[in-house]
């Protein structure tokens, strides 16, 4: 199938709408029908939503954000029809500077490719010291290859990809309690800097039912050294939540979810001061601040953008 490929390059200033048929530019104006929101600036670590939308249907619809591509769903919109993401950026792994951001689609017999660019912007994480025990810090020889193994599963789960959206905003909190540790904080195990806080605390005591923030699907369940009980589950889209130190668990791999449902409960196994959930939310491989998304909605997060048209 050959498709007529166009290109529009936005970025934080300018909106040059470039379009190629064959080997032939032109540079076009750009008018009302379909368009792309995205933040031109945001923080470091923290969640932003991007959307395309159009009057018009479209298909194959995929964002690509720190080289991996996200294919999204379209669905019936305010104003036709709408394909959202959820996006971020992982604290220990990114450094503020202009990003590259994609959108993909196909609309009649083209290709649209949108090239916009986040700035990414530094944003200041507290520092906590804490007290485990010492083989939570330097584990035994013996454990090392069960940990790496973890390790392996855990990071193959959290990058999960798939394509229909079972996930919507505000999430469920998973449990009432008030958070202890937030998202992002430089972690300093007796005395050893163990990098950062990849997920939310809650307070919960051991037995506290925990309750799935976005329906989706159980990808890895498992007794890890450092996390202790844990539970990942898919929610479409690359939005996937973790669940760690677990006393109990009440799902197995591949069962469905309902956002809202119990998954288990809460406990202080793994590598914990004490009793608590740590919540982690993955988005497209990226480990974000889940926090302030118990207080939004992406359409709440959209309207903070900027909408560029980018299809007549
Ligand atoms: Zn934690």
């Amino acid at each position: 199938m050959t498709f007529v490929m166009r290109i529009t390059l936005l970025s934080r200033r300018t909106c040059l709408f470039l379009w190629c048929v064959g080997c032939l530019w032109r540079v076009a104006p750009a008018l009302a029908s379909t368009s792309v929101t995205f933040p031109e600036s945001w923080e470091v670590g923290q969640a932003f939503a991007v959307a395309l939308s159009s009057h018009t249907p479209f298909e194959s619809p995929s964002v690509t954000w720190m080289n991996r591509v996200i294919s999204l769903d379209m669905e019936p919109g305010r104003e036709g029809y709408v394909s959202y993401a959820l996006l971020g950026s992982h604290v220990r792994d990114v450094k503020p500077g202009d990003y590259p951001l994609e959108f993909g689609f196909i609309q009649g017999d083209e290709r649209f490719l949108v090239k916009c660019v986040v700035r990414l912007k530094a944003k200041k994480y507290p520092e906590e010291h804490l007290k485990v025990d010492d083989k939570m810090v330097t584990p035994p020889r013996s454990q090392l290859a069960r940990i790496q193994k973890e390790t392996r599963l855990a990071e193959a789960a959290r990058k999960t990809m798939t394509e229909e959206r079972l996930w919507t905003t505000p999430p469920a909190r998973p449990v009432p309690g008030v958070f202890t540790s937030s998202y992002g904080f430089r972690r300093v195990y007796n005395g050893v800097a163990k990098g950062y806080h990849a997920g939310t605390d809650f307070r919960a005591a051991v037995g506290t039912p925990i309750r799935a923030p976005f329906a989706g699907r159980v990808v890895l369940v498992g007794k890890h050294y450092y996390s202790g009980g844990s539970v990942f589950i898919d929610s479409g889209n690359g939005v996937v939540s973790l669940f760690f130190h677990m006393d109990k668990i009440d799902v197995k791999e591949g069962d469905p979810i309902k956002k809202g449902q119990v998954i288990g409960k809460s406990g202080a196994t793994g590598r914990v001061t004490g009793p608590h959930l740590h919540y982690g939310l993955s988005l497209a491989g990226q480990y974000v601040d889940a926090a302030p998304l118990f207080e939004t909605s992406v359409t709440a997060l959209l309207s903070t953008m900027k909408s560029e048209v980018v299809r007549p």
